[in-house]
């Protein structure tokens, strides 16, 4: 984890790591202390409340919640002073899409004979979900709500639904950052719950109508504005692309293989597009913006194209 000073009384916890589950943090010091998102297990919440200890003594006053993903609120419940703050939709899927428990359990799965089972047991390792207790937001808000941290100002805009149905972006004017959470992934592949392509466009061109100098994605290092035009020109392409194989007539998976990921192949987990190509998939079929997705079936889906793409390497 690597702590950040971003602009005065603002700071960035950013963890190296671009991989599964490894996100980003933000702290305003300011009136209490004003932390935006947690970590997925209570292990890394904790040494990220190391981190920011010698910069606000006390515990807290204020948690905002960028989304419901437990990779950014499932230490909520480490910060038992703090008002939790977040969008209605984030306070109401928690939980909905897996749980602490079913993921401890999966974790354990290393040796399965389903190769994809044991892979994502694999990618889960460095996490630990003992002892994790949903703790959602029970501050909520619609459409915006902004704070005045002693002269700080910061603006909570909701911009879902993109990435998740409750997704928020947290803006300071004044200093000219953005958290964006997971409405931006950076030098990652993006990955997306409930939203649509058209709602995700605008939420990167909101970050970008806005200025900022600094953005802060949920994963992956800082950036400035090239990081929310870099991954709206990724989503228009591959929306772009999925509805020319779609109107050939083809599978999503046979989409996935063969759209040439170009620019974006050194991005992380290249093997998410197949998430991407399946929500276009979707929208071209006329589905609502929150029809369930099989999970499991997509991730099985995800290892199948992994392989394929590490053999289109070598
Ligand atoms: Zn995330």
């Amino acid at each position: 984890m690597e702590l950040r000073e971003i602009a005065v009384d603002v700071y960035a916890c950013l963890t190296p790591d671009r991989g599964l589950g490894w996100s980003n943090s933000g702290l305003v010091r300011r009136a209490g202390g004003l932390v935006i998102d947690t970590f997925w297990d209570l292990p890394h919440t904790r040494a990220l409340m190391d981190l920011y200890r010698p910069l606000l003594p006390a515990p807290a006053r204020r948690l905002v919640n960028t989304h419901h993903n437990g990779d950014h609120c499932w230490g909520n419940q480490l910060f038992r002073e703090a008002e939790i703050i977040g969008h209605r939709r984030c306070a109401e899927a928690f939980g909905k899409d897996s749980s602490p428990e079913g993921l401890q359990m999966l974790r354990a799965a290393v040796d399965s004979a389903d190769p994809a089972i044991a892979a994502f047991a694999a990618a889960l390792a460095d996490w630990d979900f003992t002892g994790v207790e949903l703790t959602p937001p029970t501050t909520v808000f619609d459409d915006r709500l902004d704070l005045d941290l002693e002269g700080v100002r910061v603006e909570l805009r909701y911009v879902g639904p993109a990435h998740t149905a409750g997704d928020v972006i947290v803006h300071l004017p004044a200093q000219r950052v953005v958290f964006a959470g997971d409405v931006l992934f950076r030098l990652c592949t993006p990955i997306g719950w409930e939203g649509t392509y058209a709602q995700w466009l605008t939420a990167l061109d909101t970050i970008i109508d806005l200025a900022p100098e600094v953005v802060v994605p949920g994963h992956g290092p800082l950036s400035g504005l090239e990081g929310p035009r870099e991954m709206r020109a990724y989503l228009v392409y591959v929306r772009e692309e999925s509805r020319r194989h779609f109107e050939a007539g083809r599978s999503e998976m046979e989409a996935a293989k063969r759209i040439d990921l170009g620019p974006y192949a050194g991005w992380t987990e290249p093997e998410r597009l197949l998430f991407n190509v399946e929500r276009a998939y979707r929208e071209l079929r006329g589905m609502p913006y929150d029809a369930p997705i099989d999970a499991l079936a997509t991730f099985r889906g995800m290892h199948e194209l992994r392989t394929h793409l590490a053999a289109r390497a070598r």
